[in-house]
Order: C-alpha cells, then structure tokens, then sequence
C-alpha cells in the first residue's frame, strides 16, 4: 500500500502521530496509509521553516526567488499525470476537471505570482520638516516569515499553492497541513521542490486531522508568524482564536451559501450552461458554487426545467475514464451530511425537480455518491436554504422586482460570491453594486484573472488574496524615513 509521509526540512519522514487511511471515493477502498505528524514533527517542520529564513533562502534575491518559482511551475507540469492521478485518487473527481483546473492552475499559480513579485513597487514620499529641509521615506517589502498554510479538501493542490506561491514569491517560508482526505499532491509537491533546489526547510508538509492534531498543532505554534487558511468558516473561528495568541495575522478564505440572481431578459441557454456548472461543477464542492437561485418570474418555469434537465444529463463513473462529468463527494461522513441535507428537503415539503437521493452506481456500490438535485418550495429559513451544504444541489425560488431578487440574495450571513444573469447593462451594474459579497460574477461564474481581489464578506471570510492582494498579506512593509 502507499504511504504518505511528511515532508520535513527538505526530507520525507514518518510522523510521531500514527497513521491515518486514506480513501478512494469512488470505491471507498483504502490505497494510502498517511504518516500523522505529532506535536514534535510539527516542532520540527515550523523550527526548519525558521532556520531557512535565515539560510541561503533568506539570501536569495528576488530573481533568483522567481526563477525558482518559474521551475516549480515547470516541475510540476513536468509531472502532470502523477499529480493528476494522485489528485484524482485523493477526491474522486473526474479527469474532465482535475486536467483543466486543479493540476493546470496548481502550476499556473507559481508562474502568476512570479510576475507580480517582479513588479510589485512599495511606496516613496518626500516630505518637507520644520527646520526648512526635508526628509524621504520609502517602504521595504520583507517576509513576514513562517507561515502556516492549512487547507482544504476540494481543490488541494490549487489552493494550496494558491498560498505558498504568494508565500514564497515574498521570501517567507511555509508549514502546509494539507486537508486529511487529501494529502497526496501536496506531498509530491515536496520532491519537485527538491529537485528544482528549493533550499530545505522552505516547503514543509504535516499530515493529519485539525482539532487536537495537526492542523490545531500548527496555528497554535508560537512560531508562525502568519497563518492563511481556506475552509469552513466554523473551523475559520477556531484558528482566528488560535492566531489571536501572539496576534499572528490571518487571512480566512471561508464558506457561502451564494445565490444566483437571473432576470426575465437572461439569454436562457447560456444562463443555463453557467449556471449548470455553477451548481453541479466537482460535485458541488466549489465554495464560489450557487447553492440558492432566485429567478424572476417570467423566465422562472424554463430556468426550472432547464436546470432539472443538466441535473440529470451529468454522467457518473470511474473519474479516469474522460466520458465521466460528475464524480462522488469526498467522503462517506460528507456523503451523509448531504444527503442529510436531502432528507431535510423533502420533509420540508420540497418539490424535487430532479435527483434528491442517492444513485445505485453498479460496481462502484462503496462510492461516495449523491444525485444532482434541484429543488423548490423551502421558505428561506430552510436550514436548506440558509446552510452550506457543499452538494450538488441547488433551491429555486421566483421573484418579481430588481429589490425583491437584491433583497433576497444579501438575506445570508455569508458573502462570498453572486452571479447575476440579464442582458440589460444597466441591471447588471445597478446590481452588482448592492450584492454584499466579495465576488460577483455578471453572465459568468468561475472566470478568474489571479490578479483580482478574491475573498469572502461577512461569515465568508477576512482580508482578500490574489494578486497584489496577496503579497499584502505575504509581506511585512517596513517604513524607512531618512532625515536629508
Ligand atoms: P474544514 O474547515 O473542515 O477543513 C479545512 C482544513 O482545516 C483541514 O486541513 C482541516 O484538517 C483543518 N482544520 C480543521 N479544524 C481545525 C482546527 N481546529 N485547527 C486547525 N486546523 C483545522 O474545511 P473542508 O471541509 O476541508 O473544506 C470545505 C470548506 O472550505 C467549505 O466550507 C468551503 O466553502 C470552504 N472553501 C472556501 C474557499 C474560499 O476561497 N472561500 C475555497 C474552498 C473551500
């Protein structure tokens, strides 16, 4: 069986943790046995990640940090198919999306924060002082220094390096904890650094749970200067509490409940392919994904059927096979909370448009399989309505006037991402500015220039990532100011 380990100070090692298994969803056989790291591993990976800060990394300038940035992103390209294939095993989801998104992007992100490093310019301002001179001062960007990088499940490799390319690109160094069900990619991210001579001790890698494990290990650490974290807003909670000891910074890229708002002059057929994918893309298990759909009345009744119909066209299988679009859940508890969530519709008195169940997926019995499923007729205080459920699944419900659709989506204490179908200019931008979220996408969804603020509002998340934004968070500014 394959065992995964850690990878600690430019070296894989077993952990002082145990071991964890590791599922394929699909099936739900075991294929990986994961070393856990202990407290003392985690010791360790934070105390290499400090002693590189001061080692040759921490001499290198920024070009030469690019370069080696440049060949990460080569190194794993070089690599595609073992990352695919290990990506694909860890989560189940089809080729069709691991080869388009997670491993392309998983590289990209190495490349894109190479050349925002190389044109990010600090501040200069003169200034006059009362004895008639004057005086300059000028910004240094620097590391902040060891952060810890803790992720999720859903897309593990590009949201991982999503952090640790910013990271790096700023000269920091970094303690990943991967998501437990996904820690593959993110281990054989450490032997491309290896071999493109990323000095020991600047990537390091800790396996195993949160609470009271790992994960908990890591943002507790007095060591970590800075933690950047994407997953569950109640998880969000514990590590801002966690950061709050040593008032280490955060950046928390959390949970939606988002809405999509399509108006009676939306051209229906590609609000249905955008829409289709925002509701059912990786299963469901995208946090920008649309999980509560308001449709003006008179496009209502089409966008039902329509909806119901992409619901069912998804066909479900073995992921490495390319005919395959829709693959299972992550896991067996998350397949039971979703299909807890499916119950819950239907004694909420849900009509059920399409799905609502669990498929029989013959010869694949052990998988983690859920329908695709389209609902209406929950009032909006459904707790399918109001929670994250992370499924395939989406609620439909009519409304009338522009007010009624704004009202209606901001009614949320998430606020992550919107998108809003209508052909009419002038509605998109008069909505796109009330939305309380921090994405909002116009006849689109998912269409991402790295270089935009990306990030959540209210329970969605603290602070924004990407371009620019990044490097804010990956870099401390030092004000130097120079008496002339
Ligand atoms: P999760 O919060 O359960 O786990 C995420 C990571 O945190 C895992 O590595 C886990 O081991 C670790 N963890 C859990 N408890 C911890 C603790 N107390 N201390 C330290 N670490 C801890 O999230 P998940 O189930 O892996 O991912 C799905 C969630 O992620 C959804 O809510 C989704 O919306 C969110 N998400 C958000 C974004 C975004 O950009 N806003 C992107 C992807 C996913």
């Amino acid at each position: 069986m394959t065992k995964i380990l850690n990878f600690i100070d430019g070296q894989f090692t077993a952990g002082s943790g145990g071991t964890f298994a590791n599922h394929f969803p699909t099936t739900g056989e075991v294929f990986a046995e994961v070393s856990a790291a202990g407290k003392d591993d985690v010791d360790a990976a934070v105390g290499a990640a400090r002693a590189a800060l001061k080692g040759p990394w921490g001499r290198m300038s920024v070009a030469e940090r690019v370069g080696l940035l440049r060949k990460l992103a080569d190194g794993i390209n070089a690599r595609f198919d073992e990352f695919l294939a290990a990506e694909i095993r860890d989560t189940g989801k089809p080729r069709s999306i691991a080869s388009h998104i997670d491993i392309p992007r998983g590289a990209a992100n190495f490349n894109v924060f190479a050349d925002q490093i190389l044109t990010a310019s600090t501040e200069t301002f003169e200034m006059a002082t009362p004895d008639g001179g004057g005086a300059l001062n000028y910004a240094l960007r620097g590391p902040r220094g060891v952060i810890g990088v803790v992720c999720p499940w859903n897309l593990p490799l590009l949201l991982m390096t999503w952090k640790v390319a910013p990271a790096l690109a700023c000269g920091n160094t970094v303690v990943v904890k991967p998501s437990e069900e996904t820690p593959a990619t993110a281990t054989l991210l450490g032997e491309v650094m290896n071999a493109v001579g990323i000095p020991r001790g600047v990537y390091n890698v800790v396996h195993g749970f949160g609470p009271g494990a790992a994960g908990e290990f890591l943002t507790s650490h007095p060591g970590v200067d800075g933690i950047t974290f994407t997953g569950e807003t109640r998880t969000g909670e514990a590590i801002m509490k966690a950061a709050a000891n040593g008032v280490r910074p955060v950046s928390l890229e959390l949970g939606g409940k988002n809405a999509g708002i399509i108006f009676d002059d939306a051209d229906l057929d590609k609000t249905l392919e955008g829409i289709g994918r925002a509701c059912f893309a990786n299963t469901g298990q995208v946090c920008l994904g649309t999980e509560r759909l308001y449709v003006q009345r008179g496009i209502y009744e089409r966008i039902c059927e329509g909806l119901a119909e992409k619901a069912r066209s998804y066909r479900m299988g073995d992921p490495f096979d390319d005919a395959v679009t829709m693959g299972t859940v992550i896991s067996a508890e998350h397949r039971a909370k979703v299909l807890g969530y499916y119950d819950k519709a239907r004694a909420g008195g849900a009509e059920i448009l399409a799905g609502g169940g669990a498929p029989e997926m013959q010869g694949y019995e052990g998988g983690y399989w859920v329908e695709p499923t389209v609902w209406t007729g929950l009032e909006e205080d459904h707790p399918v309505v109001t929670d994250e459920i992370f499924g395939p699944c989406t609620h439909i419900r009519p409304f009338d006037t522009e007010e009624e659709g704004v009202a209606l989506a901001n009614n949320s204490p998430y606020g992550l991402a919107t998108t809003i179908w209508t052909t009419n200019l002038g509605t998109a931008h008069r909505v796109a500015s009330q939305i309380e979220v921090g994405i909002t996408w116009v006849n689109c969804w998912f269409l991402r220039d790295l270089r935009t603020p990306f990030g959540g509002s209210k329970s969605s998340g603290i602070g924004r990532e990407g371009g620019l934004h990044s490097l804010e968070f990956y870099s401390e500014l030092r004000n130097v100011c120079i008496k002339l």
